[in-house]
C-alpha cells in the first residue's frame, strides 16, 4: 500500500469559516495582544473546562513551565527532583531558573516518577519535585503530595500531556502546587502555540499575570525580572474554537486507540498502553508501545519510515543525556528510564487517523517485528 507521509499527530482546526468569523472583531478593535478581551474569555473556558480553580494563559508551555516555577520563589540553586523521561523543556524549565535538576528514575508499568525513590534522593537542599504525567499517565500524586508536605517541598506537575483527564473526578490541574499544560499545535488541545499554568492559591494569579508581562507593574513600575509570555488574540480565538471540538476528538482518539489495542493485542514482544487503570479519565494524546529490546524498536521504526510512516522514539535519549548537560548531574539509578527510553515508539495518533491506516501501520509493525 503507497502511503502519503503519516506522522505521529495532526492538528486538529476548527473550519475555516468558523475561525474567520471570530477573527473579524479583530480588525475592529485593533487589539491583538497583551490580555485582550478573547484571552479573557479563553481563561474563563478552560478554567471551567480543566476544572481548576485559577488559571493563567501564557505563549506557551514553556514559559509556562519556566514562570510557574519563577512564581514559586525557590532558592537559587536548590535541587529540584524530576524525570528523566519527558520533553526536553521540562529540564530546561528548570536549568533556565538556577536550579539543578536530580534525575529519579520512573517505574516500568506507566512510566511516571517513581515515588517510592523519590524519597532517598531528598536531601537538605532539594527544594521542589517536577514530576510529569507522561503520555497522559497520572502520577501518584497521593503519595508525592504527601512526601512533598513531610519535606516541605513544593509540587509542579508538568500535565502538557494531560490536558481534560482527571483523576478521582478531579481536574488534573488540581494536583500540586502548580500544574502546567501545553497548547501546542501538536497537543490534543491546542491554541497554534499556547499554555497555561493552574493553581489554586489566588495570588498566584497576580504573580504569573505580572511576569508574563516583563514584571511590568504600572507604567512607571517593574516589580519583577519578568520575559514576555503572553497570548495573543490570534491564538486565543483559535483556542476557543478548538474548545467546541475537543470531547469529540478525544472521544474519536479513543476510538482509536482501542483500535490499535486489538489489532496489537497479543503480539509477542509488544507491550500496549494501559488505558485501564482505575480512577483516571484518559485523553488518548499518544499510543506508545514498548519492545523488548533496543534492537527490535529501531528496526520497526526504521523500516515504518521507509514505509513513509513517521513514528516517534519519544522520550529518547533521556533529557539528562542531552549533549547540553553532558557530564552535569548524576545518571546513577535511572536503569527503568534508560530501557524504556530505548525500547518506546510512539505510533500515530489522531481524530482523523483512517482505520484502514491504522490497520497498515499495524500490519507494518507486525511484520517487521517478526523479522
Ligand atoms: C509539549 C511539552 C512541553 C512544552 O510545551 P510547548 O507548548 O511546546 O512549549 C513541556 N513538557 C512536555 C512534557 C511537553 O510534552
Amino acid at each position: 500500500m503507497k502511503t502519503d507521509k503519516i506522522l505521529v499527530t495532526r492538528s486538529s482546526m476548527p473550519s475555516y469559516e468558523e475561525f474567520i468569523e471570530m477573527i473579524k472583531p479583530l480588525w475592529e478593535t485593533r487589539w491583538l495582544t497583551n490580555m485582550g478581551v478573547y484571552h479573557e474569555e479563553l481563561e474563563n473556558r478552560l478554567r471551567e473546562k480543566l476544572e481548576v480553580p485559577c488559571l493563567s494563559l501564557m505563549v506557551n508551555g514553556h514559559m509556562a513551565l519556566e514562570l510557574a516555577i519563577q512564581a514559586l520563589n525557590l532558592p537559587e540553586g536548590g535541587e529540584v527532583i524530576t524525570t528523566p523521561f519527558t520533553f526536553i523543556s521540562t529540564t530546561h524549565a528548570i536549568v533556565r531558573n538556577r536550579l539543578n535538576p536530580v534525575f529519579c528514575d520512573i517505574k516500568p508499568d506507566d512510566y511516571t516518577i517513581d515515588e517510592e525513590k523519590l524519597e532517598e534522593l531528598i536531601t537538605d537542599r532539594t527544594v521542589a519535585v517536577v514530576p510529569v504525567h507522561v503520555y497522559g499517565n497520572i502520577c501518584n500524586v497521593e503519595r508525592i503530595r504527601e512526601i512533598a508536605d513531610r519535606h516541605g517541598l513544593k509540587v509542579i506537575y508538568d500535565a502538557c500531556h494531560a490536558f481534560g483527564e482527571s483523576y478521582k473526578g478531579q481536574g488534573v490541574g488540581c494536583f500540586g502546587d502548580v500544574s502546567v499544560f501545553s497548547f501546542h499545535a501538536t497537543k490534543v488541545y491546542h491554541t497554534m502555540e499556547g499554555g497555561a499554568v493552574a493553581f489554586a492559591d489566588e495570588k498566584l494569579y497576580e504573580k504569573l499575570y505580572n511576569l508574563k508581562n516583563f514584571g511590568i507593574q504600572g507604567e512607571e513600575l517593574v516589580t519583577d525580572v519578568g520575559a514576555n509570555a503572553k497570548m495573543n488574540e490570534f491564538a486565543a480565538i483559535m483556542g476557543l474554537c478548538n474548545l467546541s471540538n475537543i470531547d469529540q476528538n478525544i472521544a474519536l482518539r479513543k476510538e482509536r486507540a482501542e483500535l490499535y489495542c486489538k489489532l496489537l493485542n497479543h503480539v509477542p514482544g509488544l507491550k500496549l498502553p494501559d488505558f485501564g487503570r482505575q480512577n483516571i479519565s484518559y485523553n488518548y494524546g499518544y499510543f506508545p508501545v514498548l519492545f523488548a529490546d533496543r534492537e527490535s524498536r529501531d528496526r520497526v521504526y526504521d523500516n515504518l519510515r521507509k514505509e513513509n510512516i513517521y513514528t516517534r522514539k519519544y522520550f529518547y535519549p533521556l533529557t539528562a543525556e542531552a549533549e547540553c548537560y553532558r557530564g552535569k548531574y548524576s545518571l546513577a539509578n535511572l536503569q527503568n528510564a534508560k530501557q524504556i527510553s530505548e525500547r518506546v515508539l510512539v505510533l500515530p495518533l489522531y481524530p482523523e487517523l483512517d482505520y484502514d491506516v491504522i490497520e497498515h501501520i499495524t500490519g507494518a509493525v507486525k511484520r517487521y517485528l517478526a523479522s
